[in-house]
This record gives structure tokens, sequence and C-alpha cells, in this order.
């Protein structure tokens, strides 16, 4: 099994960000003789540097956030959010299976300790499962304390171990947010924290031709693309398959393939 590392990424922003929010207060302290509002200026920005990175997704100033793989072919990474589920996986497997793609499922640690079979499924037919922290607290996981974070990881981490070759090489943060503790948890598990080129906005969306024609315009090659299982089950169980279904024939019919790359061809800039 290939084993090429995630290429080091220099960190400077975030040490230069994190020596900024420890002088802050100092700088403040020696400016508050001079003027009042001048001494707020420092605190503003050390707080502004701090959470820009944190809310905006894709912001490298942390630390690298995957968001391409290297290739010259027309080939895409396509990853699939938020299951497994029993309303979509299968149906999602048969999709890829007709199209002849992979994919890289993002599970979430609790669905997967629901849904055992499901994982082993997405395994069996050639696909790729990846950590998308344990109980999915996309309110809370921006904020959340390394010791939390590692928890979020760990947990899902010990569920989603499909063999001792195989353990899940990469991670995305809960709606892409992720703060300055993120990336030395991963570093220390040697997790790639992956982002994206083009999402399919689906969470939100609510016409699955919008969803597949919103990806199709912005895919190039070496994208990394994003699309969700598991929503709106009850309501619209057609939903999710049919984005996928869409998504993979635009794809298809431009000539793109659906490959999983390997850690050592992912790139922190967008393709
Ligand atoms: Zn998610």
């Amino acid at each position: 099994m290939e084993t090429a590392p995630i290429p080091n990424q220099p960190r400077w922003a975030r040490r230069f960000i994190l020596a900024f929010v420890f002088i802050a207060p100092c700088l403040a302290f020696y400016l508050v003789r001079t003027n009042l509002f001048l001494a707020l200026a420092p605190i503003f920005l050390s707080h502004v540097l701090l959470l820009y990175p944190t809310l905006v997704a894709n912001c490298q100033w942390f630390g690298p956030v995957m968001r391409s793989f290297e290739t010259d072919k027309p080939e895409v990474w396509l990853t699939i959010d938020d299951g497994p589920s029993p309303a979509h996986t299968v149906a999602m497997l048969d999709l890829l299976d007709r199209f002849n793609a992979r994919a890289t499922f993002f599970v979430i640690g609790r669905r997967a300790e629901q849904y055992p079979h499901l994982v082993t499924e997405i395994l069996s037919r050639g696909h790729e499962i990846a950590n998308h922290t344990y109980s999915h607290p996309s309110g809370t996981f921006w904020f959340a304390s390394p010791r939390r974070i590692g928890l979020e990881i760990d947990l899902c981490a010990e569920l989603l171990r499909g063999g001792p070759d195989r353990p899940p090489r990469f991670f995305r943060a809960p709606v892409g947010l992720k703060n300055l503790f993120v990336d030395p948890e991963l570093e220390r598990r040697s997790l790639a924290l992956v982002g994206w080129t083009v999402r399919g906005l689906d969470t939100v969306q609510r016409d699955p031709e919008q969803v597949a024609r919103r990806i199709l315009r912005d895919t190039k090659p070496g994208a990394i693309l994003v699309l969700h299982e598991g929503h709106r089950a009850a309501k619209n169980p057609e939903f999710n398959p049919r984005c996928l279904e869409l998504t993979l024939s635009g794809l298809a019919e431009n000539g793109y393939r659906c490959v999983i790359p390997q850690p050592g061809q992912l790139r922190p800039r967008a393709a």
C-alpha cells in the first residue's frame, strides 16, 4: 500500500498569529497611557486574527487545508459527507458502481457505530472512509478545546479502523470550521485536513439540477468535490442520490474520472 506522506507545509502564519495574540495585551497596556482607542486596536486585531481563520472554511492561516490534488489528468476527488445513512449509502454506492467512480466517504463516528455494516459495505466496494468527527458538533466544534477535538477525532477513528493497513488518513471538520487547536491535533495523528475546491451546497439547495450545475461549473482537474448523504431522508429521500447521479453523469460527459488521491498528491491551493 502506498504511504506517500502528506506534504509538510510551513506554519509561519499560525506562529505569527499566536505571537501577536500574546503581544497584543502588552501593546494595549503600553498604548492606553496615550490613547484609549489606539490601545484597543491590538486587542481588536488579535480577535480578528483568531476568528477569521476559524470561521472562514479553507483559510490556511492555522495550518494547511487541502483544497486540491496534483494531477495532469481529468480526474477529481469526490467526497461524500455525513453518512453512513440507511436511507442513502447503498443507493449512492450503486450509483458510484454504475459510473465506475470511486469516492471517499467522510463519515460521522456515531453513525458508523449505528450502521457498521454500511461502513463495511463502503470499504468492500472499493471506496475509502475518512474521519468527520464522532458527533459532528457543527455548532460548537469551532470553539472546542484541544481535549474535545482530540476526543472527537479519536472516537471516530476507533470506529473506522477498517484493518491495520487502512487507517483513515483524512479528516474534515464539521461545516469546514476549525480553530487553532485542530491543526496540532491532526498533525499528531498524521491526518490531513481536507477542505474542498467546490461544494454543491446540497444541504441548503433544493434543486438537484442546481447542485450538480454548481459543481460542474467549477470542476477542474484535481478538484475536490463535496456532496452529502443522510439529509432530508424522511421528507425527500431521493434528493441526495439524485444530486450524486446528476453530478456523476455530468462529470462523465465532461470526461472526468472520480479517483481517490494519495496523501502525497494533496495541495492546499485551489485547483
Ligand atoms: Zn458534515
